[in-house]
């Protein structure tokens, strides 16, 4: 797997620490799961983590070095005061599965052995049930050569592709990738020719939806 868009510095050490909700998780561990790149950074995240745990100072190298020191400590400190302590959901490295732990449990099954509902244009999408009802889980299928309906939102939303590809203003994402965007930011991602796009997509508030159709139904779909 040839992955090119990584989980931020930020987002990660949020996990690290137990900081995000079950929602946010599931996808930062998915992607964890299908990344050795990330595993790695998490590994080292934690490491530091110990070792800021323990008072131990870790030898000065360069002065960037240093910077980038004290800016983890601090976000590390502001990090702690909002966890609870809680430790993060666990991943296991992909196996045979098309779709890696912990979300082939959360799913009960593979994409192709799920009850997809219809979204209309073709799209598909498949509703994850958590715990945590602070944020929305759902998996998407976008068809081949299709774009998702135009919408923004409010917060945060994170896209991990697990089969197919889309593209969007911030670049094409294949299996594996992990798109992060915020307040404000509409990107209208397409799916690439060829295969459905099937990707995982978590959100804090419901998809505002330019379509003024497609709003008027999004209650009766659940969306
Ligand atoms: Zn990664």
């Amino acid at each position: 797997m040839n992955i090119s868009h990584h989980i931020g510095d930020e987002l990660l050490l949020e996990y690290a620490t137990g900081a995000l909700s079950e929602g946010w998780s599931v996808a930062v561990a998915t992607h964890l799961a299908m990344c050795p790149h990330c595993r790695a950074r998490l590994a080292a995240m934690e490491a530091t983590g110990a070792q800021l745990m323990e008072g131990i100072e870790p030898p000065p190298t360069t002065e960037t070095d240093e910077m980038s020191w004290s800016l983890l400590s601090e976000r590390i400190d502001t990090v702690d005061q909002e966890t609870s302590g809680e430790k993060p959901i666990r991943y296991e490295p992909r196996k045979e599965r098309t779709v890696p732990e912990p979300l082939y449990s959360y799913l009960g099954g593979n994409p192709d052995e799920i009850k997809w509902r219809s979204l209309g244009l073709g799209a598909y999408h498949f509703p994850v049930k958590l715990g945590d009802k602070s944020t929305s889980v759902r998996l998407l299928r976008i068809p081949a050569g299709k774009p998702v309906p135009e919408h923004g939102h409010g917060g945060r939303e994170l896209t991990l592709v697990l089969s197919g590809s889309f593209s969007d203003a911030n670049g094409r994402f294949g299996p594996g990738d992990f798109e992060e965007t915020d307040d404000d930011i509409e990107h209208q991602p397409v799916a690439d020719p060829g295969e459905d796009c099937i990707c995982l997509a978590v959100t804090d508030a419901p998809l505002k939806f330019k379509s003024r159709i497609v709003r008027i139904i999004q209650p009766l779909l659940g969306i």
